[in-house]
């Protein structure tokens, strides 16, 4: 992914992406975002629900003594497996669990390029993306 748009996704979710610049013994997130541009609005609001969710379960419990509030969520490693993304976190709760497994599954129908819809292609190394991204060679496959 660009540096600026890893960049945005750093500012913009500061908490999710403290480890971004820790060492790599600590975290793979050291490696920054390994996917295309294709996926930035995925993360992006992937991680706006995650930070909303916490934040509200974590004044629910500060404010008004519900529940059991939620640990903050810190990414570990964001990639491309298998032409789709993976999310992987410390921390979070079941809904947390189904929001990563809801973007992930939207990764499937999304080109990595450049966000159009998509689909899974190629043999061998998996890829995900639109008619005008898909390799020459992979275009009668579907
Ligand atoms: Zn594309």
């Amino acid at each position: 992914m660009k540096n600026e748009l890893d960049e945005l996704l750093c500012k913009r979710y500061p908490k999710i992406f403290r480890d971004r610049n820790a060492p790599m013994a600590e975290t793979c997130m050291c490696w920054g975002f390994e996917c295309g541009d294709g996926w930035f609005n995925i993360i992006d609001q992937l991680c706006a629900n995650i930070q909303h969710h916490i934040d509200w379960k974590q004044q629910q419990k500060e404010k008004y003594g519900r529940g059991d509030g939620c640990t903050q969520v810190v990414a570990v490693q964001v990639k491309e497996k298998f032409g789709t993304l993976r999310f992987y976190t410390e921390g979070g709760d079941a809904e947390i669990y189904g929001m990563i497994r809801m973007a992930e599954s939207m990764s499937a129908v999304t080109c990595e390029e450049c966000g159009s819809p998509g689909s899974t292609r190629g043999r061998g190394w998996i890829y995900t993306a639109c008619d005008a991204h898909t390799k020459e060679e992979h275009k009668d496959d579907q």
